[in-house]
């Protein structure tokens, strides 16, 4: 039976916080749905945030000018990286879903969970330059965020103090899973679950197990492809000619990013276009 793998990587500290019912809920429904779960408790496992020369075993290439992202491309290669790191990409490669679950910190991740991208997406593992984007070595993959807020949804709205969301999610979404060749799934939201009532927060956990029931049949975010731009440093991987001249009269720009000085397209980094629609 080809048993499908799902990755949650978990960052709270508390076991009996939201973030944690809301982790445990996906445990249980994606395990009903036969999924195969592991769980990177990235607190409880002490992982560690910053990106050291202890990543590395053995002798360095250049010991006198340190280069974190030369130094653990050539690691990886060699099998040379630290345990932790190692264990973490044995996960990510068997997993056909990612979940990072958390809570938003300063407008992004918790810095353990930064720690885990910095140091487990490894060049050459995660990405290289030949394998970027819609060329990524993780495009077989899915990922998604999962995350909870103290702000409330007006708050993070275009017209709203904290501004919108959709920017906020744009570099983790872009720079990170898009970069990498994830299929990014539309992250599931939890508005200020410690200012709702609990029959609000109970509400907040069903709507996520109904969601994940069909999880994998939703529609990824849309991102531009590789095959929009010019793949060169002379060109300076900018857009094509062609594909500006197709853009002029669309009313949005074609990504959160990617505006072209035009209105954002709405929720473009928070609802994936319905299936049948133009990507
Ligand atoms: C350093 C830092 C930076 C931050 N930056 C931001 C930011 O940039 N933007 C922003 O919006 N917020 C920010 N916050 C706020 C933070 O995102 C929220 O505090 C957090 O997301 C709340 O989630 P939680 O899991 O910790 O909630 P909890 O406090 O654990 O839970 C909320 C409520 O749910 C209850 N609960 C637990 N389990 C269940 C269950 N099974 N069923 C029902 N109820 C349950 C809890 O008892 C509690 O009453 C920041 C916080 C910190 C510490």
């Amino acid at each position: 039976m080809d048993r499908k793998t799902a990755l949650i990587v978990f960052a709270h500290q508390n076991p009996a916080s939201f973030n944690a019912a809301v982790r445990d809920a996906a445990v249980q429904e994606l395990e009903a749905q036969g999924f195969k779960v592991v769980v990177s408790d990235l607190y409880a496992m002490k992982f560690r945030a910053s990106a050291t020369k202890d990543d590395i075993i053995g002798d360095l290439k250049n010991p006198d000018k340190f280069q974190y992202g030369e130094e653990t491309m050539l690691a990886w290669k060699d099998g040379r990286l630290s345990e932790d790191i190692r264990q973490e990409q044995d996960k990510v490669k068997q997993a056909d879903l990612i979940i990072f679950q958390f809570p938003m910190y300063w407008f992004s991740v918790p810095a353990i969970l930064k720690g885990w991208i910095d140091r487990v997406l490894t060049q050459g593992f995660a990405f290289s330059l030949q394998n970027m984007y819609s060329n990524g070595i993780f495009r077989g993959k899915k990922a998604m965020l999962s995350f909870t807020t103290g702000s409330t949804q007006s708050m993070c709205s275009p017209d709203g103090i904290n501004g919108d969301i959709n920017v906020v999610l744009w570099p983790l979404q872009n720079g990170t899973l898009n970069f990498c060749g994830f299929q990014v799934l539309a992250p599931q939201i939890f508005w200020g679950p410690g200012h709702c009532p609990p029959d609000v927060r109970a509400k907040l956990l069903e709507g996520w197990r109904a969601r994940l029931k069909g999880l994998l049949e939703e529609n990824p975010l849309t991102f531009p492809p590789c095959e929009f731009f010019d793949l060169s440093f002379m060109a300076g991987f900018k857009l094509k000619q062609e594909v500006r001249e197709e853009q002029a009269c669309q009313p949005f720009g074609i990504s959160t990013g990617h505006h072209l000085g035009k209105p954002l397209p709405p929720d473009n980094q928070t609802k994936a276009p319905p299936t049948g629609s133009k990507k």
